[in-house]
């Protein structure tokens, strides 16, 4: 048996608490302890990934390393950690049954009657021990999705207890995230939900270890002696998590409140060394002290709602605190912006990105706006279909090539541009079928891209279907629109860069998936040291520096 132990983090009250960053943060403190730590989602609804849900439903869809598809939580994960995750990270309620139906399909169950219990409870704890198993880690947190008492989340709370009591109290702890309301009228705290939370978790047969209590106010002794006493922990595991102005502010508030110490001591492991966490705190100092700001437009079609490009904008925090920049990003709509507005609308902007995406709708706007920032040599990141969009525009508008498109969004255009993988042709399922997950590429010295990454051999994550078509290679390569990363193998194009344009990058895949707080993506570093440089030029009212005018690009 593995010597892994496991951290569950459960929720109560309400959602949206922050399980996930909670879980994070104390990961982030034992991993600078020196413990191997990594951490897992189990999402309880029936899709088998969320990669086939509109990120109305719950934000992006993050992509691993090994092509999962995965919640957005992992994204924190990762960008906490500096560390990986892959498809054992992530579990939705869809992938088990999935799995046990597939079995029961098999013959695997002999004739048995295949019930929640113990047939599902047994697949999910397989599921969490998968990772304990590998004997990579010490600890392995796993955070439950959803709310105590929802029916969805019933089967994993139960597999949780069955944990506990096959495992020991030692090697097993429940953390319960709950929330304090404060009533303003009464100007009191109230710990009554906290109390009920607790009592449904125990109903269901677990008693958490260690409560974390979402606060607007410090919770002062007396008020964390009565949640102990009701809810049967020890005080000093009644932990505070008051609102904080930045999730990364969220572990040294942990470190504050020892939930690491307390953690371990339950967990009966040697605390050893305080965390080192040296790095973080100068990236907090950085985040906090700007010396300077820009406006970044984030043009997209999703942007009602933030969670939808998370992982863009945590690289802009990462990518602004190394620049010492304050990043502003001003969402923007695709389908609002037109020829008419566009000047009014994206004027002041010192770079603009256009954010990844499926379908037609606010295609046009996209395009609009990228002929804006090649024209007004504004800084340009286009990311995944902003990229493609960013072929478009130029074969319609630089090559004279009127009806030229993206065959996702005109299956009959005379000129696609960009096109379907022939493999991807004879897909007919939609689930987990794009080119997902990590593809090497290799970036041509001399180019805006090679100056980012310092190197030739670079690796990166990919979700989509459709690609550049190479037939138009030669004609854009000719009119200063260059392919600057390639695919070694399948000589896909990946990079696409402007000869003409102070910084104008367009890339297939996803950079913002490999930004983290220790490690923030050289392209977005770059790309907001370009539009740093044109905040500058515009005070000084300069000229752009065509730096790149005669640039010469090699392999
Ligand atoms: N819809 C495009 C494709 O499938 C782009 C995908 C994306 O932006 N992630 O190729």
């Amino acid at each position: 048996m593995s010597s892994c132990k496991y951290v569950f983090v459960t929720g109560g009250v309400s959602s949206s608490l922050g399980k996930g960053i909670i879980s994070a943060s104390l990961a982030k403190l034992l991993q600078a302890r020196g413990l191997r730590v990594t951490i897992q989602k189990m999402d309880p609804y029936i899709n088998v990934d969320p990669g086939t849900l509109n990120p109305y439903e719950h934000g992006e869809c993050y992509v691993t390393d090994d092509g999962a598809e995965t919640d957005l939580d992992l994204g924190h994960y990762e960008r906490f950690l500096n560390t990986p995750t892959s498809q054992a990270n992530n579990v939705t309620t869809g992938r088990i049954y999935l799995d046990v139906i597939t079995k029961e399909r098999e013959g695997v169950f002999l004739g048995k009657t295949v019930q929640v219990i113990p047939h599902i409870t047994d697949e999910i704890k397989r599921r969490i021990q998968m990772l304990g198993n590998t004997g990579n880690y010490d600890i392995v947190i796993t955070e439950i999705g959803g709310t105590v008492g929802d029916i969805e989340s019933l089967p994993y709370v139960e597999s949780v207890r069955q944990l506990k009591w096959e495992l020991g109290s030692t090697n097993c702890i429940v953390i319960h995230l709950t929330l304090i309301p404060y009533l303003k009228a009464a100007k009191e705290l109230k710990t009554k939900p906290t109390q009920h939370s607790v009592k449904d978790l125990l109903e269901e047969g677990v008693q958490p270890d260690i409560l974390v209590c979402r606060t607007e106010h410090h919770l002062n002794i007396e008020l964390r002696r009565k949640v102990a006493q009701f809810c049967n922990v020890t005080i000093n595991a009644v932990v505070e998590s008051i609102d904080a102005e930045s999730i990364y502010d969220v572990p040294l508030l942990m470190l504050k409140e020892n939930l690491d110490r307390t953690v371990l001591s339950k967990l009966k492991m040697r605390a050893g060394d305080e965390p080192n966490l040296d790095s973080w705190k100068e990236f907090l100092g950085k985040l906090k002290n700007p010396t300077s700001e820009v406006k970044i437009g984030l043009i997209g079609k999703y942007v009602e709602l933030a969670d939808a490009y998370k992982s863009i904008r945590e690289s802009f925090i990462h990518s602004g605190a190394v620049n010492e920049c304050n990043v502003e990003v001003v969402s923007l709509h695709s389908e609002h912006i037109t020829p008419e507005n566009v000047h009014h609308t994206l004027s002041e902007l010192n770079g603009i990105l256009v954010a990844p995406g499926f379908g037609a709708r606010g295609i046009e706007g996209k395009i609009i706006a990228i002929k804006y920032a090649r024209e007004n040599n504004i800084p340009f990141f286009g990311i995944c279909l902003g990229m493609q969009c960013a072929a478009v525009e130029f074969a319609r508008n630089v090559l004279g090539i009127a009806d030229a498109h993206s065959t996702e969004m005109n299956a009959e255009t005379p000129n696609p541009v960009i096109s379907m993988m022939e493999d991807q042709k004879k897909i007919v399922m939609k689930g987990g079928t794009m080119r997902l997950g990590a593809y090497a590429c290799a970036v041509k010295k001399g180019s805006k891209a090679f100056a980012a990454y310092q190197t030739t051999n670079i690796s990166e994550r990919h979700r989509h279907r459709y690609e550049f078509n190479n037939n138009y290679y030669q004609a854009f390569e000719e009119n200063g629109f260059v392919p600057t990363g390639m695919n070694p193998e399948s000589q896909l194009v990946e990079i696409i860069e402007l000869k003409k344009h102070p910084w104008f990058v367009g890339v297939q895949y996803h950079p913002e998936l490999k930004s983290t707080v220790d490690n923030p993506h050289p392209l977005f570093v770059k790309f907001v040291s370009a539009a740093m440089e044109d905040k500058k030029r515009r005070e000084q009212n300069a000229p752009f520096a065509a730096e790149n005018k005669s640039a010469v690009y090699s392999q």
